[in-house]
């Protein structure tokens, strides 16, 4: 059994930084570094702002 990573890496498309998201979350991801929006939820996977760089761990 290996399902899919739920976790993806994403780029910020404001200070270029990568951080690690959740792909179902709850509320809004913003990024660590300078508060820009990562991620909104959807009830599923999430809507990215940022771009995808790779699924953490894959
Ligand atoms: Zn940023």
């Amino acid at each position: 059994m290996r399902p899919p990573a739920p976790f993806w890496i994403v780029k910020c498309p404001d200070c270029s930084g990568e951080q690690t998201v959740f792909s179902r979350p709850a509320s809004t991801v913003n990024c660590q570094v300078c508060g820009a929006t990562l991620a909104t939820p959807t009830g599923g996977q999430a809507k990215l702002r940022g771009e995808l760089v790779r699924l953490a761990g894959a």
